[in-house]
């Protein structure tokens, strides 16, 4: 029995539930025939908490606590399918299909995810079944470190943290960088609004990230490791803490992995959850015990990173990818996605949307199919407004835009970003000029205050907007608006303040009306 252990289906009761299926199998004398297993997230978020039942597969979705003695007495005991708890999408006349076969994971694509929701990521024995530690063996037994950017440089593999830089060349940087002692560093300080990818993937399948953060040692030539990770995400934590300890007692993290003489080690450095920590100068500052406020670049972290040494910074989403690009080739990963972007992309799904939740789909796929086919489209029938990629920093896509594909380049060409992949739905009811309001309200909270431009700028941003959203507005202000965003996005010191402005631009571009609505109609 396979019971959802992710922040989601555990803040609706899994723990709960987890603990009523442990009793009642001793009560019915199940309980050493019968394993009960906490994983990551299915991602079927919005169904939660969720459990699935082997050999079966059944996939039973909002379940109580008390429904739990229904489903050992019927299923456990008389293999009876409690029909009234499984997800209706995975059942069609009594028969049940895969869950590979329901809209919901049909068109998806699963390679940073793979293991969630399938092994329990608390077991190190569960994720070296299923391929665990095999790429950095292959690595250090087979390959040079140069052999190993290549791969992953051929792979086509870019940052999954929002700003899409060839990984492979970050590597090669890094690795060209002159001096003895390097580090490679994991950003898992995900702070956009809505977005929990980073979060499921460490809550997941932990060991995912630290063999892939081991074989961009080797390759880079660092020996140790830091995971920045939020203190707001203590299951991934407590998680990572496992999945180090067993690590280690494995030989897997350590001095000399694999009998090749190359040692290596992570330690976790946790975030207090300032935003902008997620910005690379800044997390680098942080993990160093300073101030969380971002440098000028150049230097780049590449030559200049952790106590001024070269160091790599990835984020979790892009170490999740590295192992599969080890074990099945580049040309597997390239073939995958479109020709400048390639492989998947998770996103989390947010809003006013039927199937919240985490879904993998390869680039190139549709905001329609990611909305409708995947999304199970808008609730109560409404109709589809806009959607918000890239959170603070991104842009809001129209419905005119539906078809556009999902890559870096194309979302850049219609005013949005990839960013880490939040996604949030806005139906008709949705007012865009509070949308963009609330999102720079979070950035202008979350500003570190060093340059001006973003720390006066947004404010008076801000207070333009609210002086519009309050019926204050007058003629020229969306101008004003307009002006100040360009000078903020020409002059701010980091990527925090060079896209505040993205989701009020955005939303001028494609629904001025409701600005010139509220100044007209004073409300
Ligand atoms: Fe700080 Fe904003 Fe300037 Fe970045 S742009 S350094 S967050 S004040």
């Amino acid at each position: 029995v396979m019971i959802c252990g992710g922040t989601g289906c555990t803040s609706s009761n899994s723990d709960k539930i987890a603990e009523r299926f442990s009793e009642e199998l001793k009560a019915k004398n199940l309980d050493n025939e019968v394993q009960i297993v906490r994983t990551g997230c299915f991602g079927l978020c919005e169904m939660g908490p969720v459990i699935v039942v082997y050999p079966e597969g059944v996939f039973y979705s909002r379940v109580k606590v008390e429904d739990v003695p229904e489903i050992v007495e019927e299923h456990l005991l008389k293999g009876r399918i409690v029909k009234r708890l499984v997800y209706g999408e995975s059942i069609a006349e009594g028969e049940i299909k895969p869950l590979e076969d329901t809209k919901f994971y049909k068109t998806q694509k699963r390679i940073a995810l793979r293991n969630c929701g399938v092994i329990d990521p608390e077991n190190i024995e569960e994720y070296i079944a299923f391929d665990g530690y095999k790429a950095l063996a292959k690595v250090l037994k087979e390959m040079t470190p140069q052999e190993v950017i290549d791969i992953v440089k051929a792979s086509g593999l870019r940052g999954r943290g929002g700003g899409g830089f060839p990984t492979g060349l970050k590597w090669q940087f890094t690795h060209d960088a002159p001096g003895d002692e390097k580090y490679v560093v994991c950003n898992a300080d995900e702070g956009d609004p809505g977005a929990f990818m980073d979060r499921s993937v460490l809550e997941g399948d932990p060991h995912s990230v630290l063999e892939a953060m081991t074989i961009a040692g080797y390759a880079v030539g660092a020996h140790q490791g830091y995971i920045y990770v939020r203190a707001e995400y203590p299951i991934a934590v407590k998680r990572l803490n496992v999945a180090i300890k067993q690590a280690r007692e494995y030989g897997l993290l350590g001095k000399d992995i694999f009998g090749s003489g190359f040692d290596f080690d992570i330690e976790i450095r946790l975030g207090a959850g300032a935003f902008v920590c997620g910005e690379e100068t800044a997390l680098l500052n942080s993990i160093m015990g300073r101030r969380g406020e971002p440098r000028p670049r150049p230097p780049f972290p590449a030559n200049s990173g952790v106590w001024n040494k070269p160091t790599l910074i990835n984020n979790v989403e892009t170490y999740a990818n590295i192992c599969p690009i080890i074990l099945n080739g580049a040309e597997w990963f390239a073939s995958i996605g479109t020709e400048k972007s390639k492989g998947t992309k998770v996103f989390a799904l947010g809003g006013k949307i039927n199937n919240t939740g985490l879904i993998e789909v390869p680039m190139g796929t549709t905001l329609r199919e990611i909305i409708y086919d995947i999304g199970g489209g808008i609730p109560n029938g409404k109709k589809f407004k806009a959607a918000q990629t890239g959170g603070p920093s991104g842009g809001c896509i129209p419905a005119e835009c539906l078809d556009t594909p999902i890559d870096y380049d194309s979302l850049i060409s219609i005013g949005s970003m990839m960013g880490s992949g939040g996604l949030i739905v806005m139906d008709e009811d949705t007012c865009m000029v509070d949308i963009a309001k609330f999102f720079l309200e979070f950035t202008v909270d979350e500003s570190c205050g060093k340059c001006p431009p973003c720390r006066i700028g947004t404010r008076r941003m801000l207070e333009l907007l609210d002086k519009i959203t309050s019926g204050r507005g007058e003629e020229g202000d969306i101008e004003k608006l307009e002006t100040l965003a360009k000078s903020i996005k020409a002059s701010a010191l980091c990527g925090l303040g060079q896209t505040a402005p993205n989701p009020v631009l955005s939303t001028i571009r494609y629904f001025r009306h409701e600005y010139e609505a509220h100044i007209r109609d004073k409300k």
